[in-house]
């Protein structure tokens, strides 16, 4: 029996699984051209389709050792439904964060109303599947949404995630609409709470992180998609400074792996500071693993195993594996599961 590794699952916080069909694709200069080319993907979706690429996306993240993953989703209530088919079918816990868009995208991303936003929230919780609330961004919702969902997710508990940050314009917007950057308008609304997940925060300047961390709320950082779509460097010194809790997301799964992930983190940090060992170890495995869980309220997911017997990990000590894993690894040092 080949020597192995037992680690908790690792867990993608933040992902829209229909852009995988996007990679490779180079089109666009920037990301609001990427934005359209996507728009158009989004646009051509259908339940069927969700149902069985869904399906093989999920099987892509168990095998890269993702076991739970947040699907950020914004593409129908039908479509939704059929995405928690596909996790089941391919043995991934699956949070749907269901996504609020009141203005901008396409029609199907949008309700009549916030009432009806809640209402199709309300229905999915009745169907047993596992639900937080997804106001997109503040692109996409004025004021009047983002306070009402705020309330909703405070009174019922769950957990509430939003894009914020992530490029230059989007701030200039909210600054010319609002008089105040994204995260303020968040914390005025009533969504940065302990139960909140920014997504990215790429570009928040000190006063929006002290507002992160006075409101107790996380960031999940997404660095492979960040690389690719020209967002930015996150501000991981002033995260890390505050103890704003960070998790993972493969977002637009131009990449599926969470090593990855995490070693990009580690990556910006080292060179952000000219130093090494910037984030310890451990702290980036809690990222990938129980603080993404924490972000998507659940408390069980699958564990994962890792193959010591890997070339990738010939000559390391037990002691060292960890380090390596996230150092030098890819996801292909993860076993097959056994159960998925
Ligand atoms: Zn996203």
């Amino acid at each position: 029996m080949a020597d192995r590794l037992v680690l908790p699952g690792f867990v993608n916080a933040h992902s829209h699984a229909f852009q995988r069909a996007l990679r490779g694709k180079v089109e666009g200069g920037d990301f609001w051209a990427w934005r359209e080319a996507m728009l158009d993907l989004a646009r051509g979706l259908t339940p069927e389709h969700v149902r069985t690429e869904y399906s093989a996306v999920y099987r892509e993240m168990r095998a890269a050792g993702y076991t739970a993953v947040g699907e950020f989703h914004y593409v129908g209530f039908t479509e939704a439904e059929a995405a928690v088919e596909a996790a089941r079918e391919a043995g991934m816990e699956l949070v749907v964060l269901y996504a609020a868009y009141a203005r901008g995208g396409l029609d199907r991303f949008r309700p009549d109303s916030v009432g009806a936003y809640l209402d199709q929230v309300e229905a999915l919780r009745g169907t047993g599947a596992l639900v937080g609330l997804a106001p997109h961004s503040v692109r996409a919702c004025p004021r009047d949404w983002l306070e009402e969902i705020g309330g909703y997710a405070a009174s019922e508990g769950l957990v509430l995630h939003v894009h914020a940050d992530e490029q230059p314009r989007e701030i200039e917007e909210c600054l010319a609409e609002h008089g105040l950057r994204p995260l303020e308008l968040l914390g005025e609304t009533g969504c940065l709470g302990p139960r909140t997940t920014i997504v990215h925060a790429t570009h928040a300047d000190e006063r929006e992180l002290d507002l992160l961390a006075d409101t107790g709320a996380r960031v999940c950082l997404c660095p492979t998609t960040e690389a690719n779509l020209g967002d930015g460097f996150p501000p991981l010194v002033g995260l890390l400074e505050r103890g704003i809790p960070l998790c993972i997301g493969s977002d637009s799964n131009v990449r599926i792996d969470p090593l990855e992930e995490l070693r990009e983190l580690e990556g910006i940090a080292r060179r952000q500071t000219l130093r090494r060992n910037v984030i310890p170890v451990a702290d980036l495995i809690t990222a990938g693993t129980a603080s993404g869980g924490a972000a998507l309220g659940i408390d069980d997911w699958p564990g994962i195993e890792i193959d010591l017997d890997h070339a990738s990990l010939r000559g390391v000590p037990p002691s060292d594996a960890h380090a390596a894993l996230v150092h030098g690894c890819g996801a292909d040092v993860v076993t097959p599961s056994r159960d998925a």
